[in-house]
């Protein structure tokens, strides 16, 4: 099932699901139950798409795929190299990136986005997946040159609109279909990344297993499991796409904030 926030009439955001062309709506927020839909909230083409979580924190792990590292010189980290993303830096489906004014080079970097379904404090490996709802499309976008400069990556990482998240929520993969996804990013339609999510140095479940080892990760969180290699600058006028097969693609320009 493909779920999915969409701005209400009333100017409220309301949870529903996909049934081709129209959108169905869910009585709550999909977390940790099996809801029906009921009714229906209009044709997909005509809603507002907003975010597809409310995430009281993102995480996400740097340099997850060998060929990433290698394109900045880095070394693969022997454990999970994690970072926090601002919820403010969450933008929808077609909403504007903002190149901001404090830097020269902003880059793309497409990744697969896990959307927690239930909290989840010191969960197994084996277990990790059951803490998963779905699977979206993210754009980590990185102020590469103050990633650099300050060393650390809050600022770097951390601005608004710097975090595109959509279109929708695909709930109906498996672990094992999730190790064997092409993650892919175009700008103005070239393809600038592409990889199969085998390529992972640490797996989904094995980031969930990890990370809540430190912190508990509640319904709507989200984790962005690293990028692969190919991440380019990006201009204003350009037009962003992060696409992984059987989930979606998820599509943004980028303006000038100057
Ligand atoms: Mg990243």
């Amino acid at each position: 099932m493909q779920i999915l926030r969409v701005a209400s009439e009333a100017g409220e955001s309301c949870w529903g699901a996909i049934d081709g062309e129209v959108v169905r709506r869910l009585p709550d927020a999909p977390y940790d139950s099996h809801l029906q839909p009921e009714g229906t909230l209009g044709d997909l083409s005509e809603l507002e798409v907003l975010a597809p979580a409310e995430p009281s924190k993102i995480v996400c792990v740097g340099r997850n795929y060998r060929a990433h590292a290698a394109e900045h010189g880095a070394e693969v980290p022997s454990e999970p190299l994690l970072f926090l993303k601002p919820p403010s830096s969450v933008i929808s489906h077609g909403a504007a990136i903002r190149l901001p004014g404090l830097s020269s080079r902003v880059e793309h970097e497409a990744e697969l986005a896990l959307v927690i379904g239930k909290k989840s404090w010191q969960v197994s490996i084996e277990d990790a997946w059951d803490s998963v709802l779905g699977i979206t499309c993210a754009n980590d976008v990185t102020a590469r040159d103050l990633q650099r400069s300050d060393k650390q990556w809050t600022r770097g990482k951390g601005f608004d609109t710097f975090c595109p998240l959509g279109p929708w929520i695909e709930t109906g993969l498996t672990e094992g279909d999730v190790a064997g996804l092409i993650v892919r990013c175009r700008v103005n339609g070239e393809v600038r990344q592409e990889s199969n999510t085998v390529s992972m140095v640490f797996t989904p479940a094995y980031l969930i297993a990890y990370i809540t080892q430190v912190m508990t990760l509640e319904p709507g969180d989200v984790v962005l499991t690293g990028t692969p290699a190919g991440v380019s600058p990006l201009s204003p006028g350009d037009e962003v796409e992060v696409e992984i097969d059987r989930v979606g693609t998820l599509r943004n320009p980028v303006v000038s904030e100057k």
